[in-house]
């Protein structure tokens, strides 16, 4: 494994730090930056950089270069699906999107999952270990090189829960936000939660611009416990409470991601309950038809069934879309790279 520094990891200030202890000008941090976050990650491209500084710099640290596995590119709408290796040999997967407003990466922010929820791909081998703030950002700066095209929007949704890695969350948002770097807007980034209490009133208080998603998936404890873990820490009535209290303190739209599963929470009841649980409260519901896993025991349901259930959601005043289908004809579903690569 690879004992060097990622620069990625750094905040500007931390890496003043580090240009400080080599007996350098803090000054020269900033160039240093701006090269990190134009992509390059080679020092001798550095231009306005001493030779000096950079042969030090490339002594002890390295800039978080990901090994493509993998590229699945699909022909229909530009959709390229990338399985990465880490440093250590983990694998991650980050999904390239592209939208009218822009292109837009979904990316993990853990190698594995331990949240086990029973329908979702990342969670089946459990936890390996959580990203640092550079390895979720490489995965961002992998696609722009790879696809030559500027990336303006993240969707923290990929493999793993991110307020289960919160503080490495928290200085990746921290980075791809600054000035000097990528200087991707706040608004412009969505973490989905799978509802972690405690870390949702902390992300209010410290991100109360970044966009929200809470995967509820279940309008019962029962229902919801059974497809989630989670639930039996931190139940309906509380996660919903806690979303409440979200939406008044930031005064911002949370999106509730609900998973299809035939079934299991896809009635008329079902979409009624979640019209009185979520009455009156700024959100959106995201519908997702189940990807289908193999073995998961559960299955998807039809395009026109979750156009049903969302015209019950909107006569009922609460704004829901199914969301678009991209890269049908590659793995899409959540996860299934990996899982595939791993069996292989
Ligand atoms: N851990 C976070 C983010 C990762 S998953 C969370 O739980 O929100 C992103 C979304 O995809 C979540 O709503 C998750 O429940 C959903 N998801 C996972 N596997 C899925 C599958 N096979 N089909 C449809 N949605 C899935």
């Amino acid at each position: 494994m690879n004992e060097k520094i990622n620069l990625r990891d750094l905040q500007l200030s931390e890496l003043e730090v580090l240009i400080k202890s080599l007996g350098q000008p803090v000054f020269r941090a900033k160039q240093v930056f701006q090269w990190i976050y134009k992509g390059v990650t080679d020092f001798a491209q550095m231009a306005n950089v001493p030779k000096a500084l950079r042969e030090q710099l490339a002594e002890l640290s390295q800039i978080g270069r990901l090994n493509i596995l993998e590229i699945q590119k699909s022909k229909s709408d530009g959709t390229r699906k990338y399985l990465f290796e880490l440093a250590d040999g983990c694998t991650i997967e980050s999904v390239f999107m592209k939208y009218k407003y822009g292109n837009s990466i979904c990316v993990s922010s853990q190698a594995g999952c331990r949240m086990g929820c029973r329908f979702c791909a990342s969670t089946r081998n459990g936890l390996m270990r959580h990203l640092s703030p550079g390895e979720i950002l490489s995965q961002l700066l992998a696609a722009e090189a790879d696809t030559g095209e500027k990336i303006g929007h993240i969707v923290v949704m990929g493999t793993g829960e991110p307020f289960d890695n919160y503080e490495n969350l928290a200085a990746f948002l921290r980075i791809v936000n600054h000035k000097d770097g990528l200087h991707i807007g706040m608004r412009n980034i969505t973490v989905s939660t799978c509802g972690l209490v405690p870390v949702i009133e902390r992300f209010a208080e410290d991100f109360p611009q970044v966009n929200l998603a809470i995967s509820l998936h279940g309008t019962t404890d029962a229902i919801r416990g059974a497809m989630m873990p989670v639930n039996q820490k931190y139940p309906l009535g509380i996660l919903l409470k806690t979303c409440r209290a979200y939406t008044e303190k930031t005064g911002r739209r949370i999106t509730f991601e609900y998973t299809l599963v035939n079934g299991v929470n896809d009635t008329d009841g079902d979409a009624d309950r979640l019209c009185t649980l979520l009455r009156g409260m700024l959100c959106h519901v995201n519908l997702i038809p189940l990807n289908k896993v193999e073995e998961s025991g559960f299955d998807t349901v039809s395009r026109e069934r979750a156009a049903e259930f969302q015209q019950i959601l909107e006569k009922r005043g609460i704004p829901a879309t199914v969301r678009r289908e991209l890269g049908t004809d590659i793995d899409a579903a959540c996860g299934q790279l990996r899982l595939r690569k791993r069996q292989e």
